[in-house]
């Protein structure tokens, strides 16, 4: 161990961006055995390791490095996987240059060790020798919990309910499970067959999938709750922010997960991608500075679009998005108009041009960010063939939705959850982006993780109750 100063950074290798371009397959390719060993080998085994502090799941890094550098693969993955249930897909699309390696003592002046690649490799690794298996649990539970959606926050708690022998019931209205991992976030940053291999293994593992079923809408909340001894709201954020322009209903002006969405059904059912929600052969037009902004131009770009552009009213170095997304998108050869801001379209039925207002950064904003401000007269008529806007997401009334006037919501619309994360409905639980807002798949987890102990609490004491 110790090796940085002898061991350069290495991170696996990335496909050239014209081949990459041209299909919707991952663009890292896998450590080769004894690159992971080596990169492995770099780690300094810190006594406070500031890695694992900053991993929202507080992984056991070091040690899983150690084990990897001396060749102990099995037990690298057994140590990833008891704090992780998704390791292979944390280790590939967590941004961990500002998790993880952005907080690894060797990153400045050496380059941090490659934590997420060497996560990666070890799970993957783990599926190729049929070290995952199903999760059976030792007895079984006469309670059942019902969980109202199937992304990571839901599933993470479904299997941590599962291991422990209750019966585990997950409820979603899209036809697939997953949540955003297998809807939103595209096949070339996580390949649909690492998700729906997971959901196999729950599903031998005796938790239950209801598919197509839409709470609110196709079955009523109430009728659920009466199902079951405990739920979990766990159904993510998904009312895309508007533009507040006029014109911005027009048919060719797409929303960011509408875009998204078609086009990862389209790669998993095989099937033809709605013309309107394709950018195949268009100028196209992307308003953001996200990580879904920069998902919406390389997915563009792949189906084929004529120009790429991507619009932002701040400069690069401020922008919410991963740095190495922006330079993947670069290289696949989006244009970036930094200190933009669209403000105003023009056609009749189509939006065809847009006005793009240059700005300058001024003193920072509540964020910390410095604020954008017009330049007066600097004003550019761009011609496009699709807009897609990429500004963020909202949660749903759920109290309406779920005609529960008395579950208790934020400003923003997020449950409001107590210690126990707990909402204002008595035995009714939430976690995962509908009650942070939009964050992380690592982060949906560790929520899931953590609101499985309250609940299974929470059913035990009931289970004494009734005894
Ligand atoms: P979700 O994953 O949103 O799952 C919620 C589930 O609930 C969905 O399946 C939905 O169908 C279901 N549902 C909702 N309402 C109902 C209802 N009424 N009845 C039944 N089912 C319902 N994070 C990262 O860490 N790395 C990334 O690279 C990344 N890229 C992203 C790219 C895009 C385009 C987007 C949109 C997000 C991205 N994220 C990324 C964020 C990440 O996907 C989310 O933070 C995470 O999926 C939230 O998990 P969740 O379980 O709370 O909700
Ligand atoms: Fe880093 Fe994410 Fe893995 Fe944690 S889960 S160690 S933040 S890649
Ligand atoms: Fe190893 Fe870096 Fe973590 Fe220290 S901070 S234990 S060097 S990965």
């Amino acid at each position: 161990m110790q090796k940085f100063y002898e061991t350069p950074q290495n991170y696996p290798e990335t496909r050239p961006a014209s081949q990459r371009k041209a299909d919707f397959d991952e663009i890292y390719q896998q450590f080769a055995d004894e690159k992971a060993q080596q990169q492995s080998e770099r780690c300094l085994q810190c006594g406070v390791p500031f890695c694992q502090v900053h991993c929202p799941l507080h992984n056991n890094i070091p040690d899983w490095l150690r084990y990897t550098a001396e060749g102990r693969l099995r037990d690298a993955y057994e140590m990833a996987a008891s704090t992780n249930n998704f390791p292979e897909i944390c280790g590939r699309i967590c941004p961990q240059d500002r998790l993880c390696e952005g907080n690894c003592v060797v990153q400045s002046g050496f380059g941090a060790i490659t934590i997420g690649s060497i996560e990666q490799y070890v799970t993957d690794k783990a599926w190729e020798q049929g070290w995952i298996t199903p999760f059976m649990p030792p007895s079984e539970r006469a309670q059942s919990v019902g969980i109202i959606g199937s992304g990571p926050a839901g599933m993470a708690a479904a299997q941590q309910m599962r291991e422990a022998g209750y019966q585990v019931h997950l409820y979603d209205r899209y036809p697939t499970a997953g949540g955003l991992m297998m809807h939103g976030i595209p096949n070339f940053k996580l390949d649909k067959t690492i998700v729906t291999r997971r959901v196999e293994q729950y599903q031998q593992s005796g938790v239950v999938f209801h598919q197509g079923v839409d709470i609110g809408t196709t079955m009523s909340f109430a009728q659920l709750r009466g199902q079951h001894d405990a739920l979990l709201i766990a159904t993510g954020v998904y009312r895309a922010r508007g533009l507040d322009l006029e014109g911005e209903h027009k048919e060719n002006v797409v929303k960011a997960l509408d875009f998204l969405t078609q086009h990862n059904k389209g790669i998993f059912e095989s099937s033809e991608v709605e013309a309107r929600l394709s950018a195949a052969g268009k100028i196209v037009m992307v308003i953001g500075g996200g990580d879904t902004a920069m998902d919406c131009v390389r997915t563009a770009i792949r189906q084929g679009a004529k120009r790429v552009m991507c619009v932002y009213r701040r400069d690069k170095k401020n922008m919410p998005g991963s740095q190495r997304e922006v330079k993947n998108a670069e290289d696949e050869g989006v244009e970036f108009r930094w200190l933009s801001v669209p403000v105003r379209f023009y056609g009749a039925q189509r939006v065809e041009a847009v006005d793009v207002q240059a700005m300058r950064l001024g003193a920072p904003d509540r964020s910390g960010r410095s604020s954008p401000t017009p330049i007066e007269g600097e004003v550019a008529q761009l011609s496009v063939d699709m807009v897609i806007t990429a500004l963020g997401f909202e949660p749903e009334a759920l109290p309406t939705l779920f005609a529960e006037p008395q579950l208790r919501v934020s400003k923003a619309g997020t449950l409001q959850v107590d210690k126990q994360m707990m909402t204002s409905l008595h035995g009714v639980f939430a976690a995962g982006d509908i009650v942070r807002g939009a964050s992380l798949v690592v982060w949906a987890i560790a929520d899931g993780r953590d609101v499985a102990q309250h609940m299974m609490h929470f059913m035990e004491q009931q289970r004494e109750c009734a005894a």
